[in-house]
């Protein structure tokens, strides 16, 4: 390498923070960055994220790992902030709904704070729970959702929906550079065993041959993204032009009903677990699917990966990890 391309390897090298960077989105996230030769400091306090994600990163010199709980300050100097934290699956996040709140609202205070204080880019995860139980199909992001303030989920929903409306704020009011992501169910190896989410129950249900437990009559629908595409999508984001602060919602517009998508692990998996229908939760929304006009137009992003190859990629992990526990991320 010459002196001029040494100079341009430094000159784009960025500072990222990854909050929740050893969750599930967080961890491919972490890996993303630093392929592209950024330094990546990875802040998380391990509730639902685990070092055995991030262990394959330890030996980067540009990687580093902080236990830190973002509802409390955090003075660091940094070029780019990726607010990640938080807990994602409704089991999770049900846990424990004040501490949801609170790391959706008083963390994303922290987080604009520091982005104010060195004038980094910020980055928040936002998700398709601010339309919560959608009347409008599919969801553009126009559209203001309809969500139960003071149901079981509104921790999440409305704890996201305030997120997003503190990052508009400081964005006005700061002139914080922003990017907002509305992110639809996304799918794929370092999902959390124990999260109870319904590509991971059913996955680690046929794998060992027991009960696949749909909830309702299985005709409600999602859409799923595979991970890469997610990250391809986050970092085309990041990478747009200031004015293009979303949100913007980013997943796969194939839509899918929950019966189907049991049906297709178990041809997969080539399992012979029977289908036993359980109660559905309260205020679980009937049907979900993104409209990505806006990043197809804005970020010419699209997913590619197939729900068939996604859905294999994520077997071969759950086969792994049931073949050895070593690998799987206890909470
Ligand atoms: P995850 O639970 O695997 O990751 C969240 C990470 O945040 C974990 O590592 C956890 O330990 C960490 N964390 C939680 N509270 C924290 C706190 N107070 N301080 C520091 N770290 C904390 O979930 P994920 O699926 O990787 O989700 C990542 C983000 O993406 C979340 O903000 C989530 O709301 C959002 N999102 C995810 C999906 C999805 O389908 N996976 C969909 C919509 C939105
Ligand atoms: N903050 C932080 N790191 C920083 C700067 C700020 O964690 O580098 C926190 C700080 O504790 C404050 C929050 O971010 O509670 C919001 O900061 P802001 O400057 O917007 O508000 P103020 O400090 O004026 O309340
Ligand atoms: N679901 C299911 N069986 C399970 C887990 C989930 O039928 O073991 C259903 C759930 O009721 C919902 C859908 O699958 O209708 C997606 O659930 P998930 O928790 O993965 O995500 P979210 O509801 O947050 O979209």
């Amino acid at each position: 390498m010459n002196r001029k391309q040494l100079l341009s390897k430094f000159a784009s090298r960025k500072r990222c923070l990854v909050t929740g960077g050893a969750g599930f989105l967080g961890s491919h996230l972490c890996e993303r960055l630093l392929a592209m030769g950024h330094e990546v400091l990875c802040v998380d306090n391990f509730f639902t994220g685990s070092r055995v994600n991030i262990a394959h990163l330890l030996d980067n010199p540009r990687f580093e790992v902080m236990r830190h709980d973002i509802t409390f300050p955090l003075y660091v100097e940094v070029d780019e902030i990726y607010n990640l934290a938080c807990p994602a699956s409704p089991v999770h996040y049900q846990h424990d709904p004040v501490q949801t709140t609170k790391v959706s609202v008083v963390g994303a205070i922290n987080m604009l704070g520091l982005a104010k204080r060195t004038g980094a880019k910020i980055f928040q995860a936002s998700t398709s729970e601010v339309y919560g139980d959608p009347t409008v199909h599919p969801q553009t992001e126009e559209y203001r959702g309809n969500v139960n303030p003071i149901g079981p989920r509104a921790c999440y929903d409305e704890g996201k929906r305030c997120a997003e409306t503190l990052f508009f704020d400081y964005h006005r009011q700061n002139g914080v550079n922003i990017r907002v992501v509305r992110i639809f169910n996304t799918y794929g190896p370092r999902m959390h065993p124990a999260d109870g989410r319904v590509v991971s129950n059913f996955i680690i249900q046929a794998l060992a041959g027991e009960p696949i437990t749909l909830y309702g009559d299985g005709s409600q629908t999602r859409a799923f993204c595979f991970v890469d595409d997610l990250i391809e999508g986050f970092i085309r984001l990041m990478n747009a032009p200031d004015e293009v602060t979303g949100p913007i919602n980013i997943g796969n517009p194939v839509e899918t009903t929950v019966l189907e998508l049991a049906e297709r692990v178990l041809k997969l998996t080539g399992s012979n677990s029977r289908i036993e229908f359980k109660p559905l939760p309260v205020d679980d929304p009937m049907q979900r699917c993104p409209d990505i006009s806006r990043a197809r137009s804005l970020l010419d992003w699209q997913p590619r990966v197939p729900l068939d190859e996604g859905l294999g990629r994520t077997i071969r992990y759950f086969q792994e990890v049931i073949g050895n526990p070593a690998v799987a991320t206890p909470a």
